[in-house]
């Protein structure tokens, strides 16, 4: 009578949201000053002021019936030049229109371009840990998610453990760089040995080998740190980026897929995009938000404030004696548990109104992750509860 698969998916909320919902729920018992919720991955700061500026101008300025009315469904096409030159000039790169898909932010974008290279028994394999929906994503495009975990010691990929899981059936690679949950920012080294072996790998098994690079955090990085622009370094990219968190829009739903001009065959590329954002009903990427871009292309909302987060927290977290990964990017501290069992941990951090995210669902176990995009009173508020859950642990209380 319907599919069991959407009901479960429907049904199942993701641990994320279940936190969130439970945050919402003490909030209305015991007053939201008093709930450090930290599960969800929202933007607290607010967009740059040229986003509303340019919004009232369109308003005042277009014509409304072409404003709202749809657009080509890859995005109107001299927004797409717009883009293209915007990124040749920041990369060195020489991309057109042509190579630019607008979407309704990363996540359309992810599924689009699963949908667009799927086929049966293809394999795809993203590193752990890794944002929870790729699972949903991947496994309703009919392909097969296979995880690689990233090695512990500093979050890079664990090359040998790729290379095992390297076979005929995997068409695509998925990196996540800035990462969530981690935070890390995969190195220019990790960048090219990944290529090199996604290119040994296309030699041996004879066939294009996709990277496709999620980069919804591209500009959310602290302290000068590179980020690698994957096309640089490998001719089969595909991105999906958003403008969700650099612009601080996540509910406005725009962002692109970009096919690199240097893969094997770009418009045979983009024509499966295409075909699959229309087998999807995603008709076209918002038109007053594909206008809006131009205007911001580079900027981001005030970002400086997740930089002082990040360092409060952190510092507060390993005075504490908490092990966590070292985070140049995103808005996410992915922090060891003080046990084995992450969701005990989080668990007994609810004692003291702390919500952190459990990291299982993230295909890693033992950490939980932390998103810091929240005021920076909440992280000042949060820290006596943090010293109470670790000097808990640290006098066997648990
Ligand atoms: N990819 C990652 C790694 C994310 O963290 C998110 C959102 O949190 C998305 C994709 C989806 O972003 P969007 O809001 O652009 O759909």
């Amino acid at each position: 009578m319907l599919s069991q698969e959407m009901i479960n998916l429907g049904q199942v909320r993701s641990v994320i949201r279940e936190m969130f919902e439970y945050g919402n729920k003490r909030a209305a018992e015991i007053g939201r000053e008093n709930v450090f919720d930290f599960s969800l991955g929202n933007p607290s700061v607010p967009a740059p002021s040229i986003v509303d500026e340019t919004i009232m101008k369109l308003i005042n300025e277009e014509d409304s019936v072409k404003l709202h009315g749809y657009t080509s469904a890859p995005g109107d096409m001299n927004i797409r030049n717009i883009v293209a030159n915007w990124l040749n000039d920041t990369y060195d790169t020489t991309f057109t229109g042509n190579n630019i898909y607008f979407t309704t932010g990363a996540a359309a974008a992810l599924t689009i371009t699963f949908k667009a290279i799927a086929e049966k028994n293809d394999e795809i394999i993203v590193f752990a840990p890794f944002f929870p929906e790729y699972k949903v994503f991947i496994e309703t495009s009919g392909a097969k998610m296979k995880i690689v975990k990233c090695r512990e010691s500093d979050f890079q990929i664990d090359f040998d453990a790729l290379k095992a899981a390297m076979n005929e059936n995997v068409k695509a690679v998925v990196i996540n760089s800035p990462c969530n949950p981690s935070g890390v920012v995969f190195s220019r080294e990790t960048i090219e040995k990944l290529s090199e072996i996604l290119r040994e790998s296309e030699e041996k098994f004879g066939h294009p080998i996709f990277l496709i690079s999620d980069e919804p955090y591209r500009e959310l990085v602290y302290d000068d740190i590179e980020v690698p622009f994957v096309p640089k370094f490998y001719d089969n990219t595909i991105v999906c980026y958003s403008f969700s968190k650099s612009l601080s829009l996540p509910g406005e739903r725009i962002g692109y897929i970009l096919i690199s001009d240097k893969s094997f065959n770009p418009s045979l590329i983009f024509d499966a995009v295409a075909g699959a954002g229309r087998a999807l009903g995603y008709v076209c990427a918002s038109s007053l938000f594909q206008r809006v871009i131009p205007h911001c292309l580079g900027m981001t909302a005030d970002i400086d404030i997740y930089k002082k987060n990040r360092d409060i927290l952190c510092d507060a977290l390993k005075e504490y004696g908490f092990d966590l990964v070292s985070p140049d990017g995103a808005f996410y501290l992915f922090v060891k548990a003080l046990e084995k069992d992450a969701n005990r941990f989080c668990e007994n951090a609810k004692k003291y109104e702390l919500l952190l995210v459990p990291s299982d669902s993230f295909g890693y176990e033992g950490y939980v992750r932390i998103s810091y995009c929240v005021s920076t009173e909440q992280i000042l508020n949060s820290l006596p509860a943090f010293k109470a859950l670790a000097d808990g642990y640290r006098n066997g209380e648990f």
